[in-house]
């Protein structure tokens, strides 16, 4: 990781522990196929590298919410099955068929706009059954999927369809034991059984995210559609860490310190002079700010390794820049800011940062911004032919 140029900022993608993610991950659900979710640019990580990396490690599907997503991933060139599932009426129906997209339809609306775009284009459209099956959000409910699935099955008749898949989403499958839980899964059952009984035949179903993934084996069915696992970072504390799971951060935000001064004590830092020097100290100016994904809500509290010690940031986080109190520790412009990363050098991880922040570590990583390079490191998937029985894909 040494030879990566000097920036400003980094954010460094370790694609090799994407991919031993990926190979973790579907040990821990042998039966089923992955779905690799690369949804909101791959958790900020870089959507097409990320794809490309999990494709190599053996997932078969990709996952993204919006179509425009998951066209991006068509235009990049990635072939073999794309899932997108978070429409709204306009969107571009037509264009996900021609780019053979799985798309989700969770109502009727949702029903009327892919067959009439499948007429138009002259052939039929994947699409996926989505049941609300108790989380609230997307989905058709319990009430209402007769009805959806018996338009299913005219469109499928009609040709305008095929219906390969049904699914649905977890509201607490990182809360073991949560009585939703069995409860979602019983609907589930009952939802597919009612389907199956009228005539759809899925090629999959599907309903466990990465949680369910890991501590969940009854909620696998033919698919699991794992996101935040596969970026090496724990769905929740409280089920355990990375290593629990034999999973590693592949995302490392990386900054050089840009300035470094002496100042005495009673010196006030940053806006609002939140922070205020208790002795004469040494300041080290950070350049990464709330516009790079460093969150205000950390202002006092994010953790930064520099200089061989973990400091917090000083006063308010800015726009583009913090800084940091060195105590007597003597450290050069140039030196490397660790933020985030795998831990093993010491420094914070990315579940730090959320609790520093009062969130969830999904919300850490997804949100670094488009002025952080993404520096991608081993790309080159050399470690598939060793530790995976199906041969490297090259
Ligand atoms: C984002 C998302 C996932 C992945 O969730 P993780 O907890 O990151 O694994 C799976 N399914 C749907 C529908 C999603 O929106």
């Amino acid at each position: 990781m040494s030879q990566t140029p000097r920036l400003r900022a980094r954010a460094e993608i370790d694609l090799a522990a994407l991919r031993a993610n990926v190979r973790a991950l579907r040990a821990r659900a042998p039966r089923a196929a992955l779905m690799a979710v690369v949804k909101s640019d791959a958790y900020g990580h870089g959507m097409v590298p990320c794809a490309r990396a999990a494709l190599e490690a053996g997932a078969t599907w990709l996952g993204t919410a919006t179509p425009h997503e998951a066209l991006a991933l068509r235009a990049a060139g990635i072939q073999g099955r794309v899932m997108c599932w978070l429409w709204t009426p306009g969107d571009p129906w037509r264009e996900g068929i021609e780019a053979d997209l799985d798309m989700s339809v969770s109502g009727l609306w949702a029903l009327r706009e892919v067959t009439a775009a499948a007429r138009e284009a002259g052939r039929p459209a994947r699409i996926q059954l989505k049941a609300d099956t108790g989380l609230g959000r997307n989905g058709c409910l319990p009430a209402d999927w007769p009805e959806l699935v018996a338009a299913a099955l005219a469109a499928e008749a009609a040709g305008t369809v095929k219906v390969t898949g049904l699914w649905s989403h977890l509201a607490c499958a990182d809360e073991p034991g949560h009585p939703s839980i069995a409860a979602q899964l019983d609907v589930f059952r009952e939802l597919v059984a009612y389907a199956e009984k009228a005539g759809i035949e899925p090629e999959v179903r599907h309903i466990a995210n990465s949680p369910a993934t890991l501590t969940i084996p009854e909620a696998h069915f033919d698919l699991v559609r794992t996101g935040i696992a596969m970026y090496g970072i724990s769905p929740s504390p409280e089920l355990g860490t990375p290593a629990d799971f034999g999973l590693r951060p592949v995302m490392t935000l990386a900054a050089s310190v840009a300035l470094v001064k002496q100042v005495p004590a009673g010196h006030g830092v940053s806006y609002g002079h939140q922070y205020v020097t208790a002795d004469e100290t040494t300041l080290g100016l950070i350049p990464l700010g709330y516009a790079d994904g460093v969150p205000r809500h950390a202002s006092g509290r994010g953790p930064v390794l520099v200089g061989g010690a973990w400091r917090r940031v000083a006063g308010r986080v800015a726009m583009d820049q913090f800084v940091v109190d060195l105590g007597r520790e003597r450290v050069e412009e140039g030196a490397e800011a660790l933020l985030f990363g795998p831990g093993d050098r010491g420094e914070p991880t990315a579940e730090d940062w959320a609790e520093a922040a009062d969130t969830i570590a999904y919300e850490i990583v997804t949100r670094i911004g488009t002025r952080v390079p993404r520096v991608y490191l081993n790309e080159d998937n050399e470690d598939n032919e060793f530790s995976d029985g199906r041969g490297a894909a090259r």
